[in-house]
């Protein structure tokens, strides 16, 4: 590798000539990058893990006021040995409003109690894994499947969410898995946890999208080595969450910045001696 081309907004052409090249574009871009520029290996794109994030709305007589605090401050770590991590979340009226399975009326009465609503997300360790690939006009392209423990894990993570709402308090528990738009305590919380649900029936989201060129000794198996550089270029590094070679099961900043400032190191040793 030997540099950079590129063109800018207006077309024009230009090249950076470079000993080292560290590519940073985040999970979902980076592979397709480094694709375009002629990196075939069969992992490319692969092994995409996301954390699936199920959230559930607990409905108090008294109000919450959600908005005015930082509920991300406030975890339940305790089954994070069987990848479940729950976190606060909440979000303006404008994000959450449309967020509600609720339609009409019932939507409205549920907006005026609005102070009212708690919400608390999950996330689960991916047992499942996806890929990305070049898609129309050449953005990322990104598909994804829940396997079975996948979801057997999201339907245990929202049922021991309903509990923690009521044991709480909470009059109504708003899980957004289909069939149970409103949980109202113990009895309808059973029925979810015996219920036989499937992937489809949750409202899934993800932030954490890793993976795609992971890192590892085996060229055979992985598209970086743990020096992070591409195997078999020379002068070519990946430093973002691509690299990262499983599921976390914990928020990954903390993490893509550590193998970022371990990357540094490697490229600035790659570029000891003569020029
Ligand atoms: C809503 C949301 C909330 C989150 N909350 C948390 C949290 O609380 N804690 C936590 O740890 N993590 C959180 N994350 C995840 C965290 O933001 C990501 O894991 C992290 O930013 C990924 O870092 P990265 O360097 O891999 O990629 P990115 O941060 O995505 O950086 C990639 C950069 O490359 C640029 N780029 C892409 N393609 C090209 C190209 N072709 N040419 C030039 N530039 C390009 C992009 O514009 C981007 O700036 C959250 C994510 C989201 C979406």
């Amino acid at each position: 590798v030997t540099g950079v081309s590129a063109r800018d907004p207006s077309g024009r052409s230009i090249a950076v000539r470079a000993r080292a090249v560290v590519v940073a574009c985040g999970a979902l871009h980076t592979p397709l990058l480094l694709a375009r520029s002629g990196v075939a290996s069969e992992h490319l794109g692969r092994h995409l893990t996301i954390h699936p994030v199920v959230a559930a709305w607990g409905l108090f007589d008294e109000r919450v006021d959600a908005r005015r605090a930082v509920p991300q401050g406030y975890v339940i770590d305790e089954h994070h040995d069987d990848g479940l991590l729950f976190q606060g979340a909440f979000a303006p009226l404008d994000v959450c409003g449309p967020l509600f399975t609720d339609v009409g009326p019932a939507w409205t009465r549920l907006i005026e109690r609005f102070d009212h609503l708690a919400c608390f997300g999950f996330m689960i360790e991916d047992d499942g894994e996806g890929r990305v690939r070049a898609g129309p006009g050449g953005r990322p392209l990104v598909t994804y499947s829940l396997t079975r423990a996948d979801v057997a894990r999201l339907r245990r993570g929202v049922t021991m969410l309903a509990e923690v709402y009521f044991a709480a308090g909470a009059r109504e528990v708003l899980p957004a898995v289909r069939g149970f738009d409103r949980l109202g305590g113990a009895r309808d919380v059973a029925r979810l946890g015996r219920a036989p649900v499937v992937a489809s029936d949750f409202d899934v989201t993800a932030y954490h999208p890793l993976g795609t060129c992971r890192m590892g000794r085996d060229p055979a198996r992985s598209v970086i080595g743990p020096d992070h550089r591409v195997h078999g270029f020379e002068g070519l590094f990946v430093a973002d969450g691509s690299a990262v070679p499983c599921s976390l099961g914990v928020n990954p900043q903390l993490t893509i910045m550590a193998l970022a400032d371990r990357a540094a190191e490697h490229v600035a040793r790659s570029l000891e001696g003569p020029s």
